[in-house]
Parts: C-alpha cells; structure tokens; sequence
C-alpha cells in the first residue's frame, strides 16, 4: 500500500485517551519492549488484563493453532470451544451457565438485562430498580455509566438510564435504606478498582448479603477486575464465604484476547430464553479459544497457589518501602491489586516511573495501582523496589 496514506505525523485519532508518548511493540512475561529496544517493567498488566503476563506460550499455541483453522462463525451454530469454557469456568465456580461476550462493559450489561428480565419472569415487582455503590465502576456504555456511581463517569452524557440507586459502600448506615428501596437486585466491586483500589469490608459484606438473600435481591458481582486470580483466589468472592447470583468478568479472562463472561445460577440463568439477548462476536472461535487456553493454565500451572508466596513477598517489600517513605498513607487491597495511596495527586510519580521504565497505574487522583502479573517472580518484585524507591526518592526530595 502506499505508505504516503498513513504519515506518523498526522494523528486521526479521537481525544478520549490521554495517552503516554510511548509504543510498546513486544511483550514478553513481566516486561515489554519500546519501539526503540528499551525495556520496561510492567506492573499495569495492560490494566489487569495480561494476568498470566505478556504472551504466554500455551495460550499463544492454542491461540496460533486455532487461527489457521477457523476464526468466526456466529452464534447461530455451535462452537466447542465455547461450550467447554462455560463447563470449565461453571465446574470452578460456584455458577451453571455462562453468557459469553466482548468486554466488561457488555458483562455487564448482560447480568443488567439478566436481572430485568428475570424480575419480570417471577411477575413479583414493578420496581426494577438495581442498587450500586459510590466510587464503583462498571463500564462507559450508557447502561453501565449510569450503573456507575461516579460523577466524572458521568458528565456531559445526560440523560443517563434510570432504574439506578446510588448507596455508600463499606456503610453499614445504608443498609436499612437498602431494605426501604426493595431492589431487584445490588451490583458491586469486592474491591473497588477504578474508584481507588477500595476493599469491601468482610463484616459489611456479610450483612449486605444477608438482607439481600432474606428479601430475594439478586447479587451481581463485577469481578472485572477482581477476577481470574488478581485477588489472590480465582475470585474474589471466594474470600468473603457468599454465593453471588450473577458475576461478570472480562478482562483477565482471555490474556489479552477480548472476551467478557457473565455467569449465573441456573434458575436465573434461565430467564434468557432465544432471542432475548446475544452478541456477534461473543465467545467467537478465537475468543473461546483464547479464554479456555488462560482458564487451563490457571488450573494446570495452579497459578492461584503459585502466586500467594508472591503475594506475601510483594506485600511486605511495600511495607518496608512504606517505611522509607511515609508519604506512602495507606496500602490496601487485595492479593495483585494494590493501591499506594498518598497525600497528593499521584501523576508525577507515573510520570517519574516511566523515566525509570517501570509502568504503573493510577486509580483516581491519589491512589498508585499496582496490577502485576500473577506470574511475577521475587527477582522481579525486588526489581520494582528498586525502580519505585528511586522514583519516590527523586519525587519527594525534590518536591
Ligand atoms: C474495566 C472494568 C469494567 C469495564 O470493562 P471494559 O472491558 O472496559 O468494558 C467494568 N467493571 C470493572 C470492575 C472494571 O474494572
């Protein structure tokens, strides 16, 4: 083609991102390399999604094998592959049926329709109202930015959907408000990413829970984020000792591969019936490929099981990195997702962290995120202390 019709110079993009002067053009485990050779420690995991780290030769060989064989059908017939990922991830979990589709946002949007839908089926209420929490985020579709209760999130976008009750979270007050709304349903982070790395409380959780199964609420997790093992179980509602109705997940599910999921129990499963919902890209060859070839090697590798001594290994060399450094507040979260939380906007240090080629990400104004791969070794953990000591040293000295 002729290369006059794509000059580097001119940008045709959209100004939605506000992207780093950077390409990166391979990848490789922990690392990724710049268009130039210069490497580069990657504590974002392309946003919790390369969870497995970048390029991971099995999912790289299923993935390679099943694209010279056949890359789309469409939901109109069937596709193995597809089929055996919802039994796998249905046998790991504590759910029976699986939705499959492209992101987190439209994970989300399905278990939104799911809960709708089923309302109407058992005919019991005329308010369709969902419950979600401040500082959530799930997603930027119309349906999941109203879902989302964060102004920003928000802004410009109006008439956002109604059918959307904001509650605090982690806030024992608001649950008898909770009761007074009668939802169909509570849609929730186990931890809150995007809204600052935020934790649910394990007490507040057993008290949401339980109001919501007394009164026949639907519990939706979004383990977007939280899922496929970056809270150091597969997920994270295994730590808190509940059952959810409904959880979504995306972005870990296909090592880079888009594919969202949304899994249910099968009685409100079942409420999908033909033609109510669909995708035409969802689970596609490729994508079910890519999601099976990551679920098996959590489960063949153990990654879970792998991680925890990594886990506690990062967690402590932050602890003595929050002694050197008492501008660091707080560390919270939970197994790989992690939020150094300080007094200050945090751009600078993002900014600085580069210069030492070392990516990492923030969470709202004041909080460092931290979303290394599960498969990150101590070596390299010692080398993101290094890198995160020399850019808060240059960052605080010479404030
Ligand atoms: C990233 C994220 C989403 C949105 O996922 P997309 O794939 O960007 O649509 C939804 N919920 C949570 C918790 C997320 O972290």
């Amino acid at each position: 083609m002729d290369k006059s019709l794509m000059t580097k110079e001119k940008s045709s993009l959209m100004n939605n991102y506000s992207r780093l002067p950077i390409t990166f053009v391979k990848g490789e485990g922990s690392f990724v390399w710049d268009e130039h050779g210069d490497k580069f420690l990657d504590f974002t995991s392309g946003i919790a999604v390369c969870n497995l780290g970048h390029v991971p030769d099995q999912v790289k060989e299923k993935l390679m094998s099943q694209l010279s064989q056949i890359w789309h059908t469409s939901n109109l017939y069937e596709i193995q592959s597809q089929k055996d990922l919802a039994n796998l991830l249905t046998n790991v979990s504590v759910f029976d049926q699986a939705f499959f589709c492209n992101s987190g946002a439209e994970a989300n949007e399905a278990a939104i329709k799911l809960a709708r839908i089923f309302a109407e089926k058992k005919g019991e209420k005329q308010n369709r109202t969902i419950v979600t929490f401040e500082h959530s985020f799930h997603g930027r579709t119309l349906g999941t930015l109203s879902a989302t209760a964060q102004e920003k999130i928000q802004k410009g976008f109006a008439p956002i959907l109604p059918g959307f009750t904001y509650l605090s979270y982690n806030d024992f007050s608001q649950l008898e408000t909770l009761q007074e709304i009668d939802p169909i349903a509570v849609m929730f982070e186990l931890v809150q990413g995007e809204g600052g790395v935020i934790p649910a409380e394990k007490e507040w959780i057993d008290a949401l829970v339980s109001i919501c199964k007394q009164n026949g609420i639907l519990l939706i997790v979004d383990e977007v984020q939280t899922g496929m093992g970056r809270t150091g179980t597969l997920f994270a509602y295994e730590q808190y000792g509940f059952e959810p109705d409904v959880i979504t997940l995306a972005k870990g599910l296909g090592s880079g591969f888009p594919i969202g999921a949304m899994l249910a129990k099968k009685e409100i499963a079942e409420a999908f019936a033909p033609g109510t919902h669909g995708s035409t890209f969802g689970g596609n060859p490729l994508a079910a490929t890519a999601g099976l070839a990551t679920l098996q090697t959590f489960i063949s590798e153990d990654i879970v099981k792998h991680c925890e001594e990594q886990i506690e290994y990062l967690w402590s060399k932050l602890h003595e990195l929050q002694s050197s450094f008492t501008e660091i507040k707080e560390i919270r979260g939970k197994g790989m997702l992690i939020g150094l939380v300080f007094a200050d906007n945090v751009s600078n240090i993002v900014a600085k962290a580069l210069e030492e080629k070392l990516l990492i990400l923030s969470a709202g104004a004041q909080v460092v995120r931290l979303l290394p791969p599960l498969t990150v070794t101590k070596k390299e953990i010692d080398c993101f202390i290094e890198k995160m000591s020399a850019v808060l040293k240059d960052v605080f000295t010479n404030a």
